[in-house]
């Protein structure tokens, strides 16, 4: 939490929403633990799948949310609407920070200012590294702390 997530974006696919509906809660988990093992491969914490048009789907277990400027982000497709990626929703709207689903791109995701991930276990949980590249400074994001402290 101190220090932010290494995501390592996966070469696994996530499963289309057409094949398993990914807004259900399910075990259809071979995509995500194999893009576990594969970010474990290369020495990172955990890994981040695309979705089959190349745009930021989620990872194992956890939703995804960029920061750019005073803009907040998360994918609007091929996601599990997470119980605390809509927490954030609500305490965006309490905090009167700009929140928007839509889809994120690899390079959006690269330039952003701040990247954390969303889940029941973790909370809100910084990123500070995406394919050994640093996010911003590679600090832990201001916004995200105060989300994170809110939460
Ligand atoms: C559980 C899970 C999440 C996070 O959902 P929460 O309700 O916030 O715990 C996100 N993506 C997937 C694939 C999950 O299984």
């Amino acid at each position: 939490m101190e220090r932010g997530l290494d995501l390592a974006i996966s070469r696994m696919v996530r499963i289309p929403s057409y094949s398993v509906d990914p807004t259900l809660k399910n075990y259809h988990w071979l995509d995500l633990v194999k893009g576990q093992f594969d970010a474990y491969d290369v020495g990172a914490d955990t890994a981040l799948l695309l979705d089959t048009e190349g745009n930021i789907a989620e990872g194992p277990g956890f939703n995804i949310f960029t920061v750019k400027g005073t803009r907040l982000k998360t994918p609007a497709a091929n996601v599990l609407p997470g119980i605390t990626r809509q927490t954030v929703f609500d305490l965006c709207k309490e905090m009167r920070i700009d929140v928007a689903a839509s889809t994120i791109s690899p390079g959006a995701l690269a330039d952003s200012d701040e990247v954390f991930v969303t889940s029941t276990a973790g909370g809100i949980m910084p990123v500070t590294q995406i394919d050994t590249k640093r996010i911003a400074n590679g600090q832990v994001g201001a916004l995200t702390q105060k989300i994170s402290d809110r939460y």
